[in-house]
């Protein structure tokens, strides 16, 4: 999360020119389509099931109502039974089955083809053999995949457009110019149906955009652009769990500034605050793996959390990290002869038992870490304390002049 820029959400300028295109710079798109198309489930099938339903009632009053003539049922029936619900039937299992929900818009588009055809060439053959079935089924299906299939809008744009073309060519080939109105109200269904669509994508793009704003905001700390307590508590939990599941191990160092109060006092609570940016900064650019991650946990202490790595590479891992703190040169005295530093606890879990709770494993790590740290401030400072045997390692930095200090 922190070591990632282009996950942020960008200025408000931008985001309206990507909310206009309907299309997000990635890998925000990216993450936009997973959360759309599972959303678009419930929304497809129902439309799917409800044209299936009205299309397999179509006899009862054929039948009983209008006594249509039996050479038209026998064509209509065929397509009905043959061609469109079957297609429909296939978009419906290609949309409720999870292997294969990844071709569902494709399938969708194809039964919306399929069954406008259908429907249109229902109407002719009617039309031809003296039965007035309506003109209107075809541009109905497709004003219902524009909008209950939750398709993108450029993805069904074309096909939508395809669909119309075919079956007014279709009807005004078979049934000349009389058929004109019927054709304009069609492409007036469809038009209007098209700008809800749009507008449809445009407000679920919007409001998904506003959800992840608040998301970040939330998990984030203002001041260094770290992720913040929250998302530490989660996120430990959540590596916890998977670590749990793959037998391997999560390693956690609590760092805490040295003397930050004194900082403060010498040189006033906004130089502290630039300190606290330098420092997260730096923390942050140093966690390379996408699951480790770098947290402000309090006003100056931060966590770094690692996740499979070697037990012995960690602590080597972790004292750099507690290290690089004072090798970013900043002064602590007015004469520049002491610079900042920061106190290290660090404690790993190695293969935790899946029957464990991962929230007690967590609290348990962080109690540890927590508590080596306050022996490495007890040992002097500046230097990192391993949980269990609680001895100190050997400060690789300059120890500042209170650790030498009786
Ligand atoms: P120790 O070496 O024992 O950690 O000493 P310390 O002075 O760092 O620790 P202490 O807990 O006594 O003081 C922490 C200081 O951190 C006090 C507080 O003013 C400062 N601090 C906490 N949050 C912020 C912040 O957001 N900005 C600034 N400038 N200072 C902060
Ligand atoms: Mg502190
Ligand atoms: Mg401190």
């Amino acid at each position: 999360m922190n070591g990632d820029p282009r996950n942020r959400p960008h200025s408000s300028k931008n985001q309206r020119r990507q909310l206009l295109r309907l299309r997000f710079d990635e890998p925000l798109e990216a993450l936009f389509r997973g959360q759309f198309e599972r959303s678009a489930v419930g929304s497809r099938a129902m439309a799917l099931i409800i044209g299936m339903l009205m299309i397999a009632a179509t006899p009862l009053y054929d039948h009983w109502v209008l006594q249509a003539p039996d050479s038209f049922l026998k064509v209509s029936h065929f397509l009905q039974f043959v061609v469109q619900i079957p297609s429909i039937a296939l978009a419906l299992l290609f949309t409720l089955r999870p292997r294969l929900q990844r071709w569902s818009p494709a399938v969708m588009i194809f039964a919306t083809l399929v069954t406008a055809s259908g429907a249109m060439a229902q109407h002719i053959f009617g039309r031809l053999l003296g039965f007035d079935m309506p003109h209107d089924f075809a541009a109905i299906t497709v004003t219902s995949m524009l909008i209950l299939g939750r398709l993108r809008f450029w993805v069904v744009l074309p096909w939508a457009l395809a669909t119309m073309i075919l079956t007014t060519w279709a009807q005004l080939q078979a049934l000349g110019l009389p058929a004109f109105y019927n054709a304009v109200s069609a492409w007036m269904l469809v038009s209007i149906s098209g700008v809800a669509a749009y507008l449809l994508e445009y407000s679920s793009r919007q409001s998904w955009y506003r959800g992840r704003l608040l998301e970040i905001q939330a998990t984030r700390d203002v001041l260094t652009g770290l992720p913040n307590r929250r998302y530490f508590d989660l996120e430990l939990r959540k590596l916890i769990r998977e670590a749990a599941r793959q037998r391997q191990n999560v390693a956690l160092l609590m760092l805490d500034i040295d003397h930050f109060k004194d900082y403060n006092d010498l040189y006033g609570h906004p130089a502290g605050d630039q300190c606290l940016r330098l420092v997260g900064n730096s923390l942050g650019k140093a966690m390379r793996r996408p699951q480790d991650f770098c947290a402000r946990i309090g006003g100056e202490e931060f966590a770094a959390v690692w996740f499979d790595a070697q037990p012995d590479k960690a602590s080597e891992l972790a004292e750099a990290l507690r290290d690089s703190v004072h090798g970013l040169g900043i002064p602590r005295s007015l004469d520049g002869s002491s610079l900042v530093t920061a106190s290290g606890g660090f404690a790993q879990v190695i293969a935790p038992t899946a029957g464990d709770s991962p929230r007690r494993i967590a609290a348990d790590l962080v109690r540890r870490a927590d508590a080596a740290l306050y022996a490495a401030k007890r040992a002097g400072r500046s230097r990192l304390v391993m949980s269990g045997d609680h001895s100190p390692t050997a400060p690789r930095d300059t120890p500042p002049p209170e650790a030498q200090a009786p």
